[in-house]
């Protein structure tokens, strides 16, 4: 069945010579919820012999000419160094680090990764199923759930909720992030950069979801962290990546503070391509490296757009 699909989405990649930008967005990497690295090394070698890698900053003239391609990775975790990098580097292609600031440069916990963290930890499983939320709603260990409803509290309540998530599991959350959620060190960002396949985005200073901030707040996530990159690298920082980035994380107000902030483009979590003349730059779609080559390649190859369009017409 596999087999079918391949051969049907190559056929569909042939037949749509549209120009386009294809944005692939990647997050963790050998983590118990991350992608086995043998995906995305199979992922990448498919991407980097169709397709023209470019950085942000190659495209200042948003010109979308034949296949390009580019690759997101966000937040900042440790094995964008040691086990991307040295990937990017063998295929001879390149990718834009999307950085959260505080996490990078403070080695402050990205939140969700607290979540992340006390969910790992033995026991935490069987104790989480009588954990009632705030208002009553009883969760019944459905992550998911859980995640969806702490994205929507202000900043205050959620870090509240994730204290008396821990205190409920009888855990202290540690001071930094632990181990297996460290971030990328600095001199590696700097080795990387060197290079000339790696560029920087802003992925906001403390990774909230921008909905919940008022226009201050919202300005100084998009500025800050903008600022603080590009005094750490010494380069200008073109892209922004969404906190999150599903419709409903942003609107036409985090549109334009993203204009204001003087970004050239921003990367949402929204799947599909970004055709030649109707690109929307500051909501540009991805991606996401799946599981298995065949999906993606199905994804990648438009196949999964026209489909989804046509079950829904
Ligand atoms: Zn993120």
């Amino acid at each position: 069945m596999n087999y079918l699909w391949e051969i049907t989405s190559a056929l569909w990649r042939f037949i749509d010579q549209r120009d386009q930008l294809l944005i692939v967005s990647l997050h963790r990497i050998n983590r118990p919820h991350g992608l086995p690295v043998s995906t995305v090394e199979k992922t990448l070698k498919f991407l980097a012999d169709q397709y023209h890698f470019v950085l942000p900053e190659e495209l200042q003239d948003k010109k979308i000419h034949e296949k390009m391609a580019m690759l997101t990775v966000d937040d900042g975790h440790m094995e964008i160094y040691s086990t991307l990098y040295p990937i990017i580097r063998s295929l001879k292609i390149s990718m834009v680090v999307c950085l959260t600031t505080d996490f990078f440069l403070k080695n402050r916990w990205l939140w969700v990764d607290k979540i992340h963290w006390i969910l790992e930890q033995p026991g935490s499983a069987q104790k989480i199923q009588a954990y009632v939320l705030p208002d009553n709603i009883s969760f019944a260990g459905n992550q998911v759930y859980l995640r969806k409803y702490i994205k929507t509290l202000p900043l205050s309540l959620r870090d509240e909720l994730i204290n008396s998530l821990a205190d409920h599991c009888r855990l202290t959350i540690p001071s930094e992030p632990a181990i297996n959620f460290r971030p990328v060190k600095t001199t590696e960002v700097h080795n990387m950069l060197k290079s000339g396949r790696v560029e920087l985005a802003s992925h906001t200073v403390t990774h909230p979801i921008l909905m919940n901030l008022p226009d201050k707040d919202l300005d100084f996530e998009l500025q800050h962290s903008k600022k603080e990159l590009e005094n750490f690298s010494g380069r200008r920082i073109h892209s922004f990546c969404y906190p999150n980035g599903l419709p409903g994380d942003y609107d036409e107000r985090t549109k334009l503070a993203v204009n204001r902030a003087g970004y050239s483009m921003a990367f949402s979590s929204s799947e599909g391509i970004n055709y030649k003349g109707s690109t929307e730059w500051n909501q540009l779609k991805r991606i996401h490296i799946h599981r298995t080559l065949p999906t993606f390649k199905m994804s990648a190859s438009g196949l999964t757009e026209v489909i989804n369009r046509l079950k829904n017409n």
